[in-house]
Formats: structure tokens, C-alpha cells, sequence
């Protein structure tokens, strides 16, 4: 009789199955942030992380970003947006090459605030250097969780909001921003 060890319980087996090399998750549809007729897949049971689109690499919080977009925002490439912290895929790159008044902004340690380097403004989300009431559109993805004074955050945003602006905000849950928040950005 083989002993089996605790590692091969039925749920430890299924663990293993949903993280074994190779694709383990697929469906057929049209990317919201390429708008491509695509295939997405999974390779890794996280799908948080690792259901892409094979296009232009999008995560589903990026999908989900330009959909609530399409939804509730649709004549973005037309109005001044600010996103914080883009990243180089996805739903940041169709917007700065779709949105005519695009604004990215990092908060970089080494140049005054309000200043760009290589097009990339410098802002920090507690004290934004926009004028009232001088955007359209906030985006932020991934990044609330970060800041240490979220109620100043939301005050800046207000304050910079033309009326009827619109501030969209992609965050993970509380649990993770527990974690996340004392080890710095994980994108
Ligand atoms: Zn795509």
C-alpha cells in the first residue's frame, strides 16, 4: 500500500492542475482595449494577472477599465484625461495614442512638481498641481492602494474635476491593500 502524503489531497491535486505549465483557461471575444476578435487565455490560475489578451497583453482590470470607458465615458479621446502611474500596455498605451488631451503623470522624486520629463508630468495624487476644475477625466489603475492620504487624494480630484468629470478608479480589494500597501507597487 502506498502512503500518500498531504500535499496529494484532492485540492492539492486540483491546485496543481490549475498551475501546471500550458494554457488552462481560453474564450473567443473582442478586446475592449484593443478591439481585437482575439482569443484570451490563462496560463496560471490567477487570473488576476495572467488572463491576457494575446494582442496587446491587456489584463482583465485593463479590459474593464476602457469597457466602464465605452460605458459611462465614451467621448474620452476627446476630453483632457489624466492617468496616474500608466504602464507601458494595455488600456495606458491606447489612451495616450487615442485621447488628444492625454496627461500621464509620475511623481518623480528628482524634478519639481508640475514638471515633465520625457512627457510625463510630475504630479503627486495629494497635491495635484492642475488647476480647478481643469480635467475631465481621472483614471488610476492600481494605484489608490498606494497612497498613504487617500482623503486628500479624493479632495484633489474633486477639486480638479470640471463639472461633470469623471474620476475612474481601478483598485484591488482590501485584504491586498493591506498587504500591498507597505511594499510598494507590484504591476
Ligand atoms: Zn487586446
Amino acid at each position: 500500500m502506498r502512503i500518500l502524503p498531504a500535499t496529494s489531497s484532492l485540492f492539492s491535486r486540483a491546485l496543481r492542475y490549475l498551475n501546471r505549465p500550458g494554457v488552462i483557461f481560453r474564450n473567443r471575444g473582442i478586446c475592449p482595449t484593443c478591439e481585437n476578435s482575439v482569443v484570451f487565455s490563462a496560463r496560471n490560475a490567477w487570473f488576476r494577472d495572467h488572463y491576457l489578451c494575446p494582442c496587446c497583453g491587456s489584463k482583465p482590470r485593463e479590459r474593464a477599465l476602457m469597457r466602464t470607458l465605452e460605458l459611462f465615458f465614451p467621448d474620452w479621446p476627446s476630453r483632457i484625461l489624466h492617468e496616474s502611474s500608466p504602464i507601458k500596455r494595455g488600456a495606458s498605451i491606447r489612451l495616450s495614442r487615442q485621447c488628444k488631451h492625454y496627461v500621464p503623470s509620475q511623481l518623480f522624486s528628482d524634478i519639481p512638481l508640475g514638471a515633465e520629463r520625457n512627457n510625463v508630468r510630475c504630479e503627486n495624487l495629494e497635491c495635484l498641481t492642475f488647476a480647478d476644475e481643469s480635467i475631465d477625466l481621472h483614471v488610476t489603475q492600481d494605484v489608490m492602494e498606494h497612497v498613504l492620504k487617500p482623503d486628500q487624494v479624493f479632495r484633489e480630484i474633486a477639486r480638479t474635476l470640471k463639472p461633470g468629470g469623471r474620476s475612474c478608479i481601478h483598485s484591488t480589494d482590501r485584504q491586498q491593500t493591506q498587504t500591498i500597501t507597505n511594499t510598494g507597487p507590484s504591476r
